[in-house]
C-alpha cells in the first residue's frame, strides 16, 4: 500500500525474526493486501530472543491482526501463546500467529501446507512411497509432517551427524498424531537411500546463494534414483539450484522452494483475513523481488 493510503484506521500485520531484513514476506503480503483492498500493512520487525515476550505484549497493546514467525522464534514462541493448533503441536513449531475474538493469541504452522501444495499437484497418489530428505534441521520438521500428510509410507533422513537427527526421528513416533516411520542414514550411505526414493528433498542450505555452484549431490549420485522420482529443493535462491539442474538434466520432475514460500504465506493470510488469498499476485510479487535482487 503506498504511504499516502495509510489512514488512521490502517491495521498491522508483521513478521518477527532475527535477522529479518532479508525477508521476502513483506513484499508478498503487501501486494496481496493491496490486491484485496484491505486497509492493512505488513511490516518486518527485528525481535531478538530476549525481547520476544515484550514484543508479544506490545502487539497485543496495539491490536496487531497477526504475525509470521521465523528463525529463531518458531519454537520459543509456543509457550507464550494461548492456544497451539494441532498441526503446530504435531510439528513442534509455529510460523503463524493470530488473535481470537477473546484476545488470546493462537499459533499454527502453515509450512506443512506450503511444502505439500506443489506435491499434490505433481502426483495424485502418495501412499506406498518413500521420501528421502537430505538434512534434518528446522525445515525438515515441516517436510516430515508433510510426508505424513501426503500418506507416504516412510521417510529416510540422510545427514552428516546422526546424533543430531535422533530427536527429529523420535519426534514423529507415538504419541505424536503425525506418526511416520523415520530411518536415519549417514551421508556416506546416501546411495542406499537414493535408490529407494520416490521423493527426494534437499532440506540443507547447500547450493543457496551466494554458493550457487554447490550441490548436496554430484551428477553420479543421481545414478541410483528410480525413474519417476520427484526432486524437490526447499531453496528458492537461485531458481533453479545446481541440485535441481542436475536432476532436470537426468529427466526428473523438479520443484523449487518458491511455491512452498508462496503457499505458506497464502495459508497464513487466509487465516488472518478469513478470505481467499490472491496466490498468483503473491507469486508474481516474489518473482519480481527475486529477479530484482539477482540483477542488483
Ligand atoms: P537448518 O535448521 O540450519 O538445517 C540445515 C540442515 O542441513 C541440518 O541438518 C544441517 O546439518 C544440514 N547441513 C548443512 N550443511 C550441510 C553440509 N554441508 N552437509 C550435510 N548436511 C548439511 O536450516 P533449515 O531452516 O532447515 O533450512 C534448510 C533450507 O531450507 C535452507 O536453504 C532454507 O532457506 C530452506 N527453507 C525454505 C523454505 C521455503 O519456504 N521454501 C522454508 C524453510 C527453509 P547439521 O545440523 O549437521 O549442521
Amino acid at each position: 500500500m503506498p504511504n499516502s493510503l495509510i489512514t488512521g484506521r490502517t491495521r498491522l500485520l508483521a513478521v518477527i525474526g532475527d535477522p529479518i531484513g532479508h525477508s521476502l514476506s513483506p513484499v508478498m503480503h503487501n501486494r496481496a493486501l493491496a490486491a484485496l483492498g484491505e486497509d492493512t500493512v505488513y511490516v518486518a520487525c527485528p525481535v531478538g530472543s530476549q525481547d520476544l515476550e515484550a514484543a508479544l505484549a506490545g502487539f497485543a497493546a496495539i491490536d496487531l491482526r497477526g504475525f509470521s514467525v521465523t528463525i529463531p522464534h518458531k519454537q520459543a514462541i509456543m509457550p507464550l501463546l494461548g492456544e497451539i493448533l494441532p498441526v503446530a503441536q504435531a510439528v513442534g513449531a509455529v510460523n503463524t500467529v493470530g488473535r481470537s475474538a477473546n484476545g488470546e493469541w493462537w499459533g499454527t504452522n502453515t509450512d506443512v501446507a506450503g511444502f505439500v501444495a506443489p506435491l499434490r499437484s505433481a502426483r495424485g497418489n502418495w501412499p506406498g512411497t518413500t521420501a528421502v530428505i537430505l538434512g534434518g534441521g528446522g525445515a525438515a520438521r515441516a517436510v516430515v509432517a508433510g510426508c505424513h500428510e501426503l500418506g507416504c509410507d516412510r521417510v529416510i533422513i540422510v545427514g552428516r551427524n546422526l546424533a543430531k537427527l535422533r530427536p527429529l526421528q523420535a519426534w514423529f513416533q507415538p504419541p505424536n498424531p503425525l506418526t511416520i516411520p523415520v530411518e536415519l542414514l549417514p551421508w556416506s550411505e546416501m546411495a542406499t537411500a537414493i535408490a529407494q526414493a520416490d521423493l527426494l528433498v534437499n532440506s540443507t542450505p547447500i547450493g543457496m546463494a551466494p554458493k550457487i555452484n554447490e550441490s548436496p549431490m554430484s551428477p553420479v549420485d543421481f545414478d541410483p534414483l528410480p525413474v519417476g522420482a520427484i526432486v524437490y529443493d526447499l531453496i528458492y535462491t537461485p531458481r533453479p539450484t545446481q541440485f535441481l539442474q542436475l536432476a532436470a538434466a537426468r529427466g526428473f520432475q523438479t520443484i523449487d522452494g518458491l511455491e512452498m514460500l508462496v503457499q505458506q504465506g497464502a495459508a497464513a493470510l487466509e487465516l488472518w483475513l478469513g478470505r481467499s488469498a490472491p496466490v498468483d499476485v503473491m507469486r508474481d510479487a516474489l518473482l519480481e523481488s527475486l529477479t530484482s535482487r539477482e540483477s542488483a
